[in-house]
């Protein structure tokens, strides 16, 4: 939030044609040292590539999906004026008052959208027994696991209970996700296929950068700033690199197991209560607008419409893990200023991730179970196995298997229904 980040000429040198300068009516306040900030690790946007959407999408659709989807607060009016034919957009570089132009369409008019994955409506029709035949799904098991567990405050033990690792546990559902969904026509690619980081980056080569961005009220040192960037930012900004520049799928699962706060993870606080929800792209908040690289991320995906196809695939999804896991949904505090509810679909929040941020394509990420639930923590333990097994009283499946059948049902419904089959 703080950083402001030092462009080489490199970076400037890229910059879009059609950002010029801005000469008219001015947008509602002048430039802020905010608009030339960027997040930690973020490059500077290269704003030419929404080009591509000039002429793409109406003024009410664009001013819809701001408005309800996307922003949570009002910080975007200083930097989005929406005039009758095109929105200005404040790009905070090369100069402060730089302002792209966005060319609304006429309703009649609108070109269709380019983006370099395939929609649903996109897809071949399907043979027999394939629904997602020609889709190629990217699976990210959420979080690293094994040693860097620790690091990234994602394991708990209990007594001489083995640990539960978070990033175990996803890579084990992805591994059990990747032939079920083969079996039905999909091209499946795991974004990890061990529990080691992408990234080559390690916490010592980020300690000078922690320092230089760490804010005036932190408590934490400067190492644990460092391992905070490494895991948290910088690995996931590997993945992006991964899945963008290698692998450019139409789909990307972000397959994570949700925790209650446990305190000391040696001596964890377990809970009573489980619950699951999904995630897509979208509330972001006013500090976050003020961020060239998020604002311009905002609008690469507001243009793509990839919005839509999130929320029709994760409301298929959404219901078959309901029904498998029997899970009640998550309700996050009415107050929060960083996520909003999708309307008609219970267990969907949209949500700005660094994930499904730098993901440039539909990203669903999924967030069932409660780790630290007592029901759940005993299924974790007990492992991948066929068939029930007695547990907690009553006759359960694998929690890993169940978590794959809701995900498999979900996307096979939606692909079935919603693509043409072959004769
Ligand atoms: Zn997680």
């Amino acid at each position: 939030m703080r950083l402001l980040v030092l462009l080489g000429a490199g970076a400037l040198a890229g910059l879009a044609v059609s950002v010029v300068l801005w000469r008219g009516k001015p947008l509602k306040s002048p430039a802020s040292p905010h608009d030339l900030a960027l997040s930690a690790l973020a490059e500077a946007p290269d704003w030419s590539k929404l080009n591509p959407y000039q002429h793409t999408i109406t003024r009410g659709d664009f001013e819809s999906l701001l408005t309800t989807v996307f922003t949570t607060g009002e910080a975007w009016r200083d930097l989005i004026q929406i005039d009758e034919h095109e929105a200005r957009i404040r790009t905070g570089l090369p100069a402060p008052n730089a302002i792209f132009h966005l060319a609304f369409s006429s309703a009649n008019t609108a070109s269709p959208t380019p983006h370099g994955w395939r929609a649903t409506r996109d897809l071949p029709p399907f043979p027999p027994g394939k629904p997602l035949a020609g889709l190629h799904l990217a699976i990210d098991p959420g979080h690293i696991g094994g040693t860097w567990a620790t690091m990234e405050e994602r394991r708990l033990t209990l007594g001489s209970n083995p640990p539960v690792c978070e990033g175990d546990l996803t890579l084990q559902v992805a591994k059990l996700l990747k032939p079920r969904l083969e079996a039905l026509g999909a091209k499946v690619t795991l974004v990890r296929h061990t529990s080691e980081p992408l990234t080559p980056l390690r916490p010592e080569n980020l300690l000078t950068l922690a320092k230089a961005t760490a804010p005036p009220d932190s408590t934490a040192s400067p190492q644990r700033l460092a391992e905070r960037l490494f895991y948290r930012t910088a690995e996931i900004h590997a993945r992006a690199q991964f899945i963008n520049q290698s692998l450019h799928p139409d789909l990307v699962l972000c397959l994570h197991f949700n925790a209650a706060d446990w305190g000391d993870p040696n001596n964890p606080k377990m809970v009573d209560r489980s619950h699951l929800h999904l995630l897509v792209n979208g509330a972001y908040s006013d500090e976050e607008i003020l961020l060239a690289d998020q604002r311009f991320a905002l609008l690469y995906k507001l243009l793509q419409h990839s919005h839509e196809e999130e929320v029709r695939v994760g409301a298929s999804v959404a219901e078959a893990m309901a029904a498998a896991t029997g899970l009640p949904a998550f309700q996050y505090p009415p107050t929060s200023a960083s996520v909003r509810p999708i309307p008609n679909q219970p267990y969907l929040w949209a949500r700005n991730l660094l994930a499904n941020r730098l993901y440039q394509c539909p990203v669903i990420f999924l967030e069932p179970y409660v780790m630290n639930s007592t029901t759940d923590y005993t299924r974790l333990l007990a492992g991948d196995y066929e068939g029930l097994r007695q547990i907690a009283g009553k006759p359960q499946h694998s929690i890993f298997r169940e978590y794959t059948d809701g995900v498999v049902t979900g996307l096979s419904r939606h692909y079935s229904r919603n693509r043409y089959s072959k004769p």
